[in-house]
């Protein structure tokens, strides 16, 4: 009986594997569909000012409805765009699509996200800057989110690239602080602008003794360096609380906003800018 239980296991097992490849390619040829047949949108999420409470910028979050596999996460589906290669032409929309979006909020900055495939080899300069001259966005008005494995492969070429988008005025985000192998070797070789301290820390926060003090800790080290930070995932009033009191200059998450799409996303902030003239 053990044999055979032994046996249905590595069965189910198999099954599984075979299960997971079969999704895996069945999103790879969704996802090489998914531009022309118009199933991608870019949601967007307010990233707040700690200090003033206005709306400093928004993030372009990609959504992807597939007509044969319904609503997949990013989370999902960007990894697979990356090792399939789809990523570049995926990314060249993501990018367009934001710059033209943002012409309308003319007082935000757009936070595009770049996987680390998209630096190989493509020019990021060339693309970036055709792009928001094509949408008439000056370059002060976007910024880029890498996290650290977009410098694992060339770093040398990693920072070259950051440091002539940065020169031209584009803002540098390092993404998912604190979760990399090296995030302080990361601030100290490339050319950066923002720190996003991943949302774990901030989960820890009023949980965790270790989360204040290590939160703590990056928002010295920014403002040592001269750097903005955002706190990622803040979901809570008592999470905002605690930020703000360590002196986070910039809170992003579910408590202020979800990410929306683009007509939502209007109308939340002009809704925002309502209440704010009302409250003077
Ligand atoms: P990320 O850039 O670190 O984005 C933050 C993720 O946390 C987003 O998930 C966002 O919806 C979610 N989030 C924000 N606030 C909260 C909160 O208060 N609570 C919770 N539980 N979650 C919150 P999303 O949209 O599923 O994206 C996941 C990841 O996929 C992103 O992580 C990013 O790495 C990647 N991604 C999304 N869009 C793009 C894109 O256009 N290009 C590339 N290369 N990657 C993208
Ligand atoms: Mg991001
Ligand atoms: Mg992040
Ligand atoms: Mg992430």
């Amino acid at each position: 009986a053990a044999k055979r239980a032994g046996r249905n296991r590595i069965c189910r097992f198999d099954k599984s594997l075979d299960d997971n490849l079969r999704r895996r390619r069945a999103i790879e040829a969704g996802l090489s569909k998914a531009i022309a047949g118009k199933e991608l949108e870019l949601h967007y999420q307010p990233i707040i000012d700690g200090n003033t409470l206005n709306v400093a910028g928004f993030e372009a979050l990609l959504r992807w409805k597939s007509a044969e596999l319904g609503q997949v996460s990013p989370a999902v589906f960007i990894p697979i765009a990356e090792e399939s290669g789809l990523i570049r032409s995926i990314g060249d929309w993501v990018i367009r699509q934001a710059l033209n979006d943002c012409c309308d909020w003319p007082q935000q900055y757009v936070a595009i996200n770049l996987s680390a495939r998209q630096f190989n080899g493509a020019d990021m300069v060339q693309i970036l800057r055709g792009h928001a001259d094509t949408a008439g966005v000056p370059y002060h008005r976007v910024h880029i989110e890498v996290t650290e494995t977009a410098f694992f492969e060339d770093a040398r070429g990693a920072a070259e690239t950051l440091g002539a988008l940065q020169s031209l005025g584009f803002g540098i985000a390092l993404d998912d602080f604190g979760t990399g192998y090296s995030s302080l070797f990361s601030v100290k070789n490339f050319p950066l602008d923002v720190i996003k301290i991943d949302k774990c820390f901030i989960d820890g926060l009023g949980l965790e003794p270790q989360a204040a003090p290590i939160i703590s800790a990056v928002i010295h080290l920014a403002r040592g360096l001269g750097l903005k930070v955002v706190a990622e995932g803040v979901e809570t009033e008592d999470q905002r609380q605690a930020l703000q009191l360590l002196g986070c200059s910039h809170l992003q998450g579910y408590l202020f906003s979800k990410p929306q799409s683009r007509s939502h996303i209007l109308t939340w902030l002009k809704a925002r800018q309502t209440a704010e003239r009302k409250s003077f």
